[in-house]
């Protein structure tokens, strides 16, 4: 009986240990998607839409229902400053339905979509944009501050951004920010990165792709969020992430990085978009549209085929990338 209860015991303790220490620092919460039977995946990533129907957020949606016919995509991602000014005023706010539910209604776009948070978001009620009761009105509806989707070809890493821009702490200039269970500011940010270096490192996904709303590296009108480009951006290149995809600036850009393998995309012409605006960095842009639209992702665990849109649906932009394919078939038939 004695040796029986040991390793029970054992198990027990270390049971507690992992709970306590979980409680400085929780595992990003994690979902799983697979792939097409012939090991593919397609989506569409848009961001910064939420307005309605207006500034042609319609029309983009009906495209997005063209591209998503098309490429026969398995899912949408979002990313972020999902409803515009501020947020969502609760679970019975008329604007998820209206900006939501009532625009993007082609038959692709029937598909589970994954969100995060924008800046605006933020000024609204956050608790409402995250809450399950969303998903009962549009259970196509999924939106958490940080979290990880495995789809075996690829792992995307969600990463709530706006906590780590300060100005929205120190300079809120009229603006409320729902601060709610993300304060202190330095507590929240150094789990979140302690738990996404974790989380990368333990990746064995071919593909790495990080999602935020906020740029690291941008020539638009809001240009480099330089709280990433110190804090995210290292672990980032540390862990051999593939693409970087944002919103927040209004349009669609891809820089490539100097000094590693990463990717920048912009999908942020989810409907209103800024025109003029264009500082340039230090990191190579490939591609720069200051106006609406949205981007397409085609992938196997070999390549990646991304496609940027206008709101004609043209393709403005494309990037290729491939993964070396591991010779593992020589040692078939060798036996
Ligand atoms: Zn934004």
């Amino acid at each position: 009986m004695e040796k029986t209860m040991a390793p029970c015991l054992l198990l027990s303790l270390s049971l507690l240990v992992c709970l306590l220490s979980s409680n400085s620092s929780a595992e990003l919460q994690r979902f799983h998607h697979s792939p097409k039977s012939d090991g593919s995946l397609s989506l569409i990533v848009v961001g910064d839409w939420g307005r309605k129907g207006e500034f042609n957020q319609s029309q983009i949606a009906a495209q997005m229902g063209e591209t998503g016919e098309n490429l026969d995509i398995d899912f949408v991602i979002s990313a972020g400053d999902n409803f515009y000014e501020d947020g969502l005023t609760g679970v019975d706010d008329k604007a998820f339905a209206e900006s939501f539910t009532n625009v993007y209604t082609a038959k692709s776009l029937q598909k589970q979509w994954y969100s995060v948070l924008g800046n605006h978001d933020y000024r609204g009620d956050v608790l409402a944009q995250l809450s399950p009761v969303l998903q009962e009105i549009d259970p196509r509806w999924l939106c958490l501050r940080s979290f990880i989707l495995n789809t075996e070809i690829a792992d995307f890493f969600f990463v709530d951004t706006s906590p780590f821009v300060l100005k929205y702490w120190n300079e809120p200039k009229g603006d409320q920010y729902d601060w709610r269970e993300v304060a202190p500011r330095d507590q929240y940010i150094d789990n979140l990165l302690q738990d996404l270096d974790w989380a990368l490192k333990d990746s064995r996904a071919p593909w790495k792709f990080v999602i935020g709303h906020h740029t690291i590296r941008s020539v638009s009108e809001h240009g480099d969020t330089e709280e990433l480009v110190e804090m995210l951006l290292p672990i980032l290149k540390e862990n051999g992430v593939d693409l970087y995809i944002n919103g927040h600036d209004h349009c669609l850009e891809h820089i490539s990085s100097r000094n590693s393998s990463i990717q920048y995309l912009t999908s942020g012409g989810g409907s209103k978009a800024w025109r003029g605006a264009y500082t340039p960095n230090q990191d190579s842009l490939q591609f720069f549209y200051d106006g609406q639209g949205f981007m397409s992702m085609q992938l196997t665990s070999a390549m990646v085929e991304i496609e940027f849109y206008d709101v004609f649906g043209h393709v403005l932009h494309q990037l290729n990338l491939q993964k070396e394919v591991r010779s593992y078939f020589k040692m078939i038939g060798r036996g």
